[in-house]
This record gives structure tokens, sequence and C-alpha cells, in this order.
């Protein structure tokens, strides 16, 4: 089954849902960076969160979400744009925690104490960052957090990655639900119960409900319009000329140094994990463009 993203409105805009499964692409997220499994529920989550937070982009818009806790995962960094791409990593893939009092994996105890940024690009002047401290470490409350203070949006929000015994990702998705000003008593309580109702989204997802099933199942009762549908994929935008910039901002020497003892440098992207080569000559020719800029 393909992932999804669905954005949705009921009762005549007085909320908008927002729901995507994403167990392939959290599956190549764990393949990628060779998370053990409470890394991959961490970046998993945030990876789905980062889907559900950016579907109102438009154009070239992105959005980051960084979560710097003090726990043995160390920092969390995703990043997603208007048509759905999102790629991510954590700073430490192999952390793996006993569950935690409730028999799951422990992504707060992993995360820890700290921050949560979101950052919105959106293509001119210096990109709106907005933050809260981190609620539980769990991400989706952490994230329900920053949209009650941060946007003033009162919003539910679910996030779940099912890891197998064999580390691989069976089921993981999310969504959100946010009220719009003019949403009546009768809708909240109506949505509310049907997000009581619903379970762990983990489940849903594993049981074999695709994306839409998940929205019925949160709208029921509800007029519902459906506004957008589209694939999800793990997608980074990385080069090989994009990468050079790191490489070029080691300065010359530094370069001279590589060609010597190593006479070619590998550098890997930090999102996506892919390697790019840059042999003797073409360091070489990093440094003449260096000193053609210098003088
Ligand atoms: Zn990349």
């Amino acid at each position: 089954m393909q992932d999804e993203l669905l954005v949705a409105t009921v009762a005549g805009g007085s909320a908008r849902i927002i729901v995507t499964t994403t167990t392939h692409l959290v599956e190549e997220a764990r393949q990628r960076h060779d998370t053990y499994p409470t890394a991959s529920a961490a970046l998993g989550r945030t990876l789905t969160a980062g889907l559900l937070l950016a579907s109102n982009l438009k154009g070239n818009d992105t959005l980051t979400i960084r979560i710097m806790g003090d726990g043995p995962l160390g920092s969390i960094i995703v990043s997603a744009n208007a048509w759905s791409a999102v790629r991510g990593y954590v700073q430490n893939p192999h952390t793996h925690l006993p569950a935690n009092a409730v028999g799951k994996l422990d992504v707060g105890g992993a995360v820890g104490k700290g921050s949560l940024y979101v950052s919105r690009d959106l293509g001119f002047g210096e990109p709106y960052t907005g933050s809260v401290e981190l609620v539980t470490g769990e991400i989706a409350e952490d994230i329900a957090q920053y949209l009650a203070t941060s946007e003033q949006t009162p919003a539910a929000v679910a996030l779940g990655v099912l890891v197998d015994t064999d580390n691989s990702v069976i089921a993981a998705g999310g969504f959100l639900v946010q009220m719009m000003p003019g949403a009546t008593e009768e809708t909240i309580a109506i949505l509310e119960a049907n997000i009581k109702a619903f379970g762990p989204i983990t489940n849903v997802i594993a049981s074999g409900t695709n994306a839409e099933g998940i929205l019925h199942l949160l709208t029921n009762g509800l007029p519902m319009v459906l506004h957008e549908k589209r694939p999800v994929n793990f997608t980074c935008y990385c080069s090989k000329e994009k990468l050079e910039g790191i490489l070029l901002s080691f300065g010359k020497e530094e370069i001279r140094d590589i060609i010597v003892t190593q006479r070619k440098a590998e550098i890997t992207c930090h999102f996506c994990g892919d390697e790019y080569v840059f042999n003797q000559a073409e360091l070489e020719d990093l440094i003449e463009r260096i000193e053609r800029q210098t003088i």
C-alpha cells in the first residue's frame, strides 16, 4: 500500500483533518540510517509530524522540525516541503532503550528534556521559527503543545510507529485534527468521541486500514469534504554539487591535506545517508576554485 496524505475539512470548514500513512517511508528511513527500534520510532514519528505540519505549505516553502533533547538519541532533524517530500535523521541512530512502563518503545526517554523548534522557510528573508519546551519527548504531545502555544491552534495529534521483532517497520502514520474558529460544541464533541474510540493509530494501520479508512473513522457523523490526496515518500534533494559546499568550507589547506593522506574525500548527506566521493582531480579543481575566489 502506497503511503498517502489526505487533507479534509468537516462541518463547513470548522475543523481541518490531515491523515498520513508512512509505513514505507519510515522503513526506508530505518534502512538508510540503520536506526535501532527506539530511534526508528522517534525518527518515524517526527517524519510523520513533518508531513502533517507541511501539508499547508505552498510553492517552494519548506518546514524543518528540530527536536533538541538531552537524551541518548541526541537531536532529531526533519524537513518537509509543499509536495510532501520528507527527509530526516537522528544524531545517534543506534539508540535502543528498554520498553517504558506501558510496554512501548521509550521514545520520551531516548529524547529526554529539551526543546522543539519548527521553522517555516517561505523562500524569502529569515525563516520563521517557533519553539516550545518538550512536554514528554514522545513527540505527538510536543507537536500539539507547539501548535497550541506558538500557532494558537488547538489540535489533537497522533503519531505512531510499530516495529517488528526483526526491527523492520510494520506500521507508521499519524493524524492532525485542528479546530478552526467557529467550530461548534457539537462538532468538537463528535470529533473528540471519534478520536477517543480510535485507539492506537499503529493498530489501525497494521490491521490494513488505509488513509481514507482512517479519515472516515475520524470524521464519522460529520459532513466531510476531501480536499487533497497525494502519495508521500522519503525524498532527499541532495546532490554532489550541494555537498561540494561542505568541502569548500574546509578551505584549501585542509583539502590539500585530504589529497595527501586519503587521495579522495567521502562526504555523506546527513539527511539520507547517501555518500558522494570526490576523487583527487575533483579535489584539485575545488582548490583551484578557492584560489580563483581569493585573488
Ligand atoms: Zn541526501
